[in-house]
């Protein structure tokens, strides 16, 4: 079959962002070409996301849609892949059957292989323990900013995460390969970074670890901006602690997810820290960097949380003042180890204590926003505003949305902004001379 075109629609974290946009490069490399809407293309691919029920359920909403184009031309291809694809494998064919490719976590860069293969009947597979991935392809978030990805998986299972399951053991890539990666991405252009893994504060390869990593990459590569995401609290290490504060490429930014501000339910989560080491690392953070913009992520109504419990965790987010967090109720996901836990807070009561959080940290990160009127950041033009054309936007070293009236010239480049307004989401400034 002659296959030319194609869409990735992309659901969930940055891991997903990153992996559609190698896809999307191997997919280039074998002749293919990218279009704007699913209609146009000869193959759909949905790269999914199976951390929330929600997030399956809008997938499967979007594939009830595209059965119709694919009704209508028979030709067409429908991939998904991902997460997803993982965790549901046949059982997706069965909702889904007009669906032609099910590729897991470790078998979505094969997709151009399958579609050779492919003989009418749809494929499924879902082995773990195979990537192949061309490393020198480029994970392009903008022009000037990529995301690089130096682990798969994680060994945590956390009682309520699904990801151990369908992105299996936590394995690294090694750091010659990283810093070749970073080498062809500065030389195309790029002048930011970010490492991404489920964990990248256990990365490893051999004896070096990711300080080592990191370390590496600064001096060896040319890059001027690293950040990385996502840390697990016990990972973070005084060393790692130390490299945030002495490596003038590191950002000032940690996403650090706190979870919940109870040491019960942290220990019923199996987070393995308690908040108490978590305050300290935020303490010794904040004494070793200085400023350094904080954000996190929270779940409300996790199974037997008491009122009292959720008035901890507001009370840790008062305490740390995060710049941002990414908030959530608790959703049960089958498979996990919380799933056999009584899911017993009311869904009204998740709703008023998440609304509840929700509001704190909106004023919280109003405050710290207002703060940051009157100073002076250094921010990667990235592009320009979704809303006016004649604004561009960029981001501080605290990883926060800075917008300015500037000429499109700058995009791609670091620029001097002060910041002359702020809200809760973005601050706003005046490009300096
Ligand atoms: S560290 Fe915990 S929450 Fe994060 S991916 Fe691993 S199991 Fe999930």
């Amino acid at each position: 079959m002659q296959m030319l075109t194609y869409k990735i629609v992309t659901f969930g974290c940055q891991m997903n962002l990153a992996d559609s946009g190698i896809l999307s490069a191997i997919l280039e490399s074998r002749g293919f070409k990218g279009v704007e809407s699913e209609k146009e293309a000869d193959l759909i691919i949905l790269n999914t996301c199976s951390v929330r029920q929600k997030a399956e359920e809008r997938v499967f909403g979007r594939l009830g849609e595209l059965s119709a184009l694919k009704r209508d031309n028979p030709d067409k291809k429908l991939a998904v892949v991902g997460c997803m694809a993982q965790r549901l494998g046949q059982s997706l064919l069965d909702r889904a059957p007009y669906v032609d490719f099910v590729l897991g976590t470790d078998r979505l860069f094969d997709l151009p292989q399958y579609i050779g293969e492919q003989n009418g009947a749809p494929l499924i597979h879902t082995e773990f323990g195979h990537e192949n991935i061309d490393i020198d392809l480029p994970a392009r978030d903008s022009k000037c900013s990529a995301f690089v990805t130096i682990s798969r998986g994680c060994d945590n299972f956390c009682t309520y995460c699904i990801v151990p399951y369908v992105r299996g053991r936590e394995r690294s890539y090694p750091v010659s390969d990283l810093v070749q990666q970073v080498r062809s991405l500065v030389e195309d252009g790029v002048l930011e970074v970010t490492f991404l893994g489920q964990n990248v504060n256990s990365y490893r390869d051999g004896e070096r670890d990711f300080s080592d990593l990191l370390r590496t990459v600064a001096e060896e590569t040319g890059i001027k901006r690293i950040r990385f995401m996502t840390s697990h609290p016990k990972d973070l290490s005084d060393r790692l602690i130390d490299t945030i504060a002495a490596v003038p490429e590191m950002m000032p930014h940690l996403h650090l997810p706190l979870q919940s501000g109870s040491e019960r339910i942290l220990k019923k989560m199996g987070r393995v820290y308690t908040y108490s080491h978590y305050r300290n690392l935020v303490r010794r953070l904040r004494e070793a960097v200085g400023e350094i913009s904080l954000t996190t992520d929270l779940i409300v109504g996790f199974p037997s949380e008491t009122e009292d419990e959720f008035r901890m965790t507001l009370d840790a987010v008062r305490e740390i003042g995060f710049d941002s967090a990414f908030m959530f109720r608790y959703s049960v996901r089958e498979g996990t180890a919380a799933a056999q836990y009584n899911d017993d807070v009311s869904e009204t009561g998740k709703i008023r204590r998440l609304t509840e959080l929700i509001s704190l940290q909106k004023n919280i990160s109003f405050e710290k926003n207002q703060c940051e009127i009157g100073r002076e950041h250094s921010v990667l033009v990235d592009g320009v505003s979704r809303r006016d054309e004649s604004v561009l936007k960029g981001k501080t070293g605290g990883n926060k949305t800075l917008l300015f009236k500037a000429d499109k010239k700058y995009i791609g480049t670091i620029q001097q902004v002060k910041v002359t307004a702020a809200d809760s989401w973005t601050l706003h400034g005046e490009l300096l001379g």
